[in-house]
């Protein structure tokens, strides 16, 4: 009998191995497939910019003295916005990598909003007009405890989202409200804009890496990695961020505690 058991355990003890080696080989199999996603995703992202600034420089190199001001301007204005949009996506690549190695330390200055959110504008100017954007803080607003540059690029990464995906036709009212009030220990940020907006079943799945909502949004350049960095940011921040339900278009909340 103590024969028969030990045999059993031993076979067992070896299914059990197996098994493991070919969930491990599974595993490796499929990291390797994200990894080869994560990079065809980014080589495509990095070059979709880099051919809209080498066909506007190579047609104002051809045509340039044919052009009119105006249509030299607007070439211009593509490869700004272009090397722009090339810098916002290496800044969140390196953001991610920082996150994810755990390598975050935020600072906990005291940091003027008004100010932040200044910068964060001057930052989205070539893909957001600041005339669409209206920024209304309440009252006498404290600092906010946090790090200036990383709440910086929480709220270039919300506006740079309004700029990509809340088009309108409509081009006189604000695409983008700001409000910013202060809650007892904490100044609440509301950003909303008149997109499409989030349905009710993604506005927590919006945070999670890669994940996009729309089979159309996969056609814009972006990774999926902005709003879970600006999740990431936010909470090294000791802050929290969430999207709301809302009737008219996007809207997410930022709460950061205030500076004592
Ligand atoms: P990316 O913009 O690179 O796809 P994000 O993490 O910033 O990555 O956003 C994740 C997804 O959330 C987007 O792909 C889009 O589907 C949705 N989303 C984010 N912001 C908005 C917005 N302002 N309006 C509508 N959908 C949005």
């Amino acid at each position: 009998l103590l024969e028969t058991l030990l045999d059993q355990t031993a076979s067992a003890i070896e299914r059990v191995g197996l098994a493991g080696k070919v969930e491990a080989t599974r595993l490796e199999a499929e990291t390797e497939r994200l990894r080869a996603a994560l990079l065809t995703s980014i080589s495509h992202d990095l070059r979709t910019p880099l051919v809209s600034i080498t066909g506007a420089v190579s047609s104002l190199r051809g045509y340039g003295d044919s052009y009119d001001p105006a249509q030299r301007d607007e070439l211009l204005r593509t490869v700004e916005e272009e090397a722009a949009r090339l810098n916002r996506f290496i800044s969140n690549l390196l953001a991610m990598t920082r996150l994810e190695s755990g390598t975050i330390d935020a600072a906990h200055d005291a940091v003027d909003l008004e100010e932040v959110v200044g910068t964060a504008l001057e930052r989205v100017r070539p893909v957001l007009d600041p005339s669409r954007i209206s920024f209304a803080p309440e009252g006498d607003l404290p600092a906010v405890r946090g790090d200036y540059l990383l709440l910086e690029q929480v709220l270039v990464n919300l506006l740079d989202n309004a700029a990509k995906y809340a088009v309108t036709d409509e081009q006189t009212a604000p695409l983008v409200t700001i409000t910013a009030r202060r809650d007892g220990d904490v100044v609440q940020i509301d950003l909303a804009d008149n997109g499409p907006g989030i349905p009710a079943a993604d506005l927590e799945r919006v945070f999670d890496k890669f994940y996009r909502v729309r089979e159309g949004d996969r056609r814009r350049a972006g990774t999926g990695l902005g709003l879970a960095i600006c999740r990431g940011f936010v909470e090294a921040m000791g802050g929290t961020i969430k999207a709301v339900e809302s009737a008219n278009g996007a809207h997410f909340v930022v709460r950061l505690p205030v500076s004592q």
